[in-house]
Formats: structure tokens, sequence, C-alpha cells
């Protein structure tokens, strides 16, 4: 995800530090008797092939079609996505943000990298780093350019900061053109980062 990636060469550590630290960590949990190395095989094998954006964006072709599923969504959405059979761990208090022509939202953790687990996976690197952190706040507009999307000038960009607590994620508009699609069509329509808000769903052309 180097093309998307608005802050580059930012990388704290290098990749083999980071692996022999996570490998030192397990070593450490497993030794103590805390978590079974089964336990952490099942969880990396479950947000590799099972839990991720993919998800998400199956609530919001839902949303798409049908209001009233739209209208829960946006009320509570906890209890949307359970309709669906999605939630869990770092998902308990979620809430959606609806994109409108004038408002484009977009969700950072200023803090560190909370993220709504059940419905996009595990954050990508560049949510954690230092950079997108402040700069989401400081430059929108221009980490939203590094992703490839210019919103006019006159849509109001607000920023969403996730903590522990609550885990924001954004329901993006429908692109035009789209009148015919079924719900499947619109869910290969919405990547993750028109879930963080940092880009919007690819339009029919482009998909
Ligand atoms: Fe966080």
């Amino acid at each position: 995800m180097t093309a998307h990636n608005p802050v580059q060469g930012t990388l704290p550590r290098s990749n083999e530090e980071i692996a022999a630290r996570v490998k030192a960590m397990e070593a450490i949990l497993v030794d103590k008797g805390l978590i079974s190395t089964d336990a952490i095989d099942h969880m990396s094998s479950v947000y590799e092939s099972e839990v991720g954006p993919q998800l998400g964006a199956k609530i919001v072709a839902r949303a798409w079609v049908d209001p009233e599923f739209k209208q829960r969504l946006l009320t509570d959405a906890t209890s949307a996505c359970r309709e669906m059979g999605v939630g869990g761990m770092q998902g308990e208090e979620m809430v959606v943000l609806e994109n409108t022509d004038t408002v484009h939202n977009m969700v950072v953790c200023t803090l560190c990298s909370c993220y709504p687990w059940p419905v996009l996976g595990l954050p990508p690197n560049w949510y954690k780093y230092p950079a997108y952190r402040a700069r989401a706040v400081r430059d929108p507009r221009g980490v939203l350019a590094e992703f490839g999307y210019t919103p006019d000038p006159d849509v109001e960009i607000r920023i969403w900061d996730s903590s522990a607590e609550l885990r924001y994620w954004v329901l993006p508009q429908r692109p035009a053109g789209t009148e015919n699609f079924t719900e499947e069509q619109l869910a290969d329509l919405v990547t993750r980062d028109s879930l963080i808000g940092v880009s919007v769903p690819t339009t029919p052309s482009k998909a």
C-alpha cells in the first residue's frame, strides 16, 4: 500500500525489528501461560481471511439500498451491524458518519490507533503513524490529496477522533451511475480507505 501511504519514510523502525519484538512478546506471553500459540494462530487466521473491510463494504451496500437499515445504522451502528452478523472485539461502540454533498467525514485516532476491527479488520500501518495522526487534524485536505481525493472547496471536512470507547467509521456516498447495481456489485465499489474517509468509493467506470 505504499502508493496510498501519506506518511512514507516515517516508519519508526524496520520490519525486521518489529517482527523480532512481536516474536519476543509472543514467547513471553506463551512462557507465562497467558496465551497459547494455537490462540495466536487462530487470531491471525481470523484477521487474515475472515474479518476485513469487505464486511464494512457489505454493510454500506445494504445501507445504500435499504433506507430503513441506513437509518438504524446511523442511529446505532453497533446493533445495526449485529443484525448482519458483524460485531465483536474493538467494535463494542461504533458510530457511523454519513458523507453528504456538503460534508466529508474522516477518521483518525490521534492518541494511538483505535479502529473498528469487526467491520474494517486491523488498521493499516499508516493509520498508526504519528504523521497521519497529526496531519489528519492539522491538514486534512493535504492528506486527502495524497490519497488521491480532492473534495470541492465548499465541502466541509469533519475529523473524528476515535478512542477505545468510541470507534468511528464512514458511510460514503453512493457513486452516481449505480442505479442498476446489485447489492453485491455496490459492495465491490467500497474500499477500506473510503470507510476511513481518506478516500471515496471507486466509480463504476474505474471499478
Ligand atoms: Fe487509539
